[in-house]
């Protein structure tokens, strides 16, 4: 018997297909990334002789990079970054692709014609307070149409005050 789908569960299956593939192709990233954590951080070095670890103020003599401690935090490290990166790849994918956020985009776009910095072309919506620092990501009240010039300039002030925090908090 000859199923009948609507446009819309043939798109909202055509998402989640993605959000499965994407899934996937992030899997077998980390399994690599795994591999090549293990192998590369701490490798040994061609007829290198014994000197101290690399990290500052470590004294352990290594013939490589790192002593078996450093060559373990620095991994753990590199990984926690890439992973959060891709975790947040993942949400963002999944928000930008849900049937909330596509109403909410035409419900701005409808109640704020205009860039509501400048006055030019809504071309983008904007998270007033940034995702990532816990705004809210389906509400309209932290939603504002912006063109695409106010919008980079707002995300690299966003990025260099991120920056500032870390460099002078430290
Ligand atoms: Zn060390
Ligand atoms: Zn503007």
């Amino acid at each position: 018997m000859a199923s009948y789908q609507t446009h819309e569960q043939s798109q909202s299956e055509e998402v989640q297909w993605k959000g499965f593939v994407f899934q996937v192709l992030i899997s077998c990233k980390h399994y690599i990334l795994n591999f090549n954590l293990k192998y590369n951080i701490n490798s040994p070095m061609p007829n290198a002789i014994r000197h101290s670890c690399s990290f500052r103020g470590c004294p352990v003599l290594t013939d490589r990079r790192y002593c078996e401690k450093h060559a373990a935090q620095a991994r753990s490290e590199v990984k926690k970054e890439l992973f959060e990166n891709d975790a947040n790849a993942l949400q963002r994918d999944k928000l930008y692709h849900s049937a909330r956020w596509r109403k909410l985009r035409i419900l701005v776009k409808a109640s704020q014609p205009r860039c509501v910095t400048c006055g030019g072309p809504p071309d983008e919506i904007d998270h007033i307070i940034p995702v990532r620092l816990g705004g809210e990501p389906l509400e309209i009240e932290n939603l504002q149409a912006l063109c695409h010039l106010c919008h980079q300039r707002k995300t690299s002030n966003e990025a260099n005050a991120e920056k500032g925090k870390k460099v002078y908090g430290k």
